[in-house]
């Protein structure tokens, strides 16, 4: 006989229920991410989540720099050398499509992860701006 959802659910819940008799099984059960993740407190939830976004802040800070300081650390137009301006371009354009397909949590970390590949070049947001709408920067015109 197929077990409906319903029966599932039910078993489910017996199983747990016995679970919860056998401390060793409780204790596991405590334990499980599941488990602490929907008992924390807001307070603990909330240094938790702000840990993870920390770690992950670091990490994207820390290949951004790694992916500026190999293309160069200043803007291949102007010669921008402020790191807050800069940012990555795709030399022949396509950077947004490519950007939907990254296999990286984000682009610095993929060029990391990809060993600097070729057709990327250092600009910073105006340069990058303009020739993303004109083709040509107002610097080499
Ligand atoms: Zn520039
Ligand atoms: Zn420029």
């Amino acid at each position: 006989m197929t077990e409906t959802r319903v029966d599932l659910n039910s078993r489910k819940r017996q199983e747990r229920a016995k679970r919860m008799q056998d401390p060793e099984a409780y204790d596991w059960f405590r334990n499980t991410h599941a488990y602490r993740t929907a008992h924390e407190s807001p307070e603990a939830r909330e240094s938790r989540l702000e840990r993870c976004r920390t770690r992950s802040r670091d990490t994207i800070k820390r290949d951004r720099e790694t992916v500026f300081a190999h293309y160069g650390n200043t803007c291949d137009c102007c010669g921008e050398s402020e790191l807050a301006f800069l940012t990555v371009d795709h030399v022949n354009g396509g950077g947004n499509t490519h950007r939907k397909t990254l296999e990286a949590p984000n682009m610095y970390t993929w060029l990391v992860r990809n060993d600097y590949p070729n057709g990327y070049r250092i600009l910073c947001f105006n340069c990058n701006c303009v020739a993303t709408r004109v083709e040509v920067c107002p610097h080499n015109g």
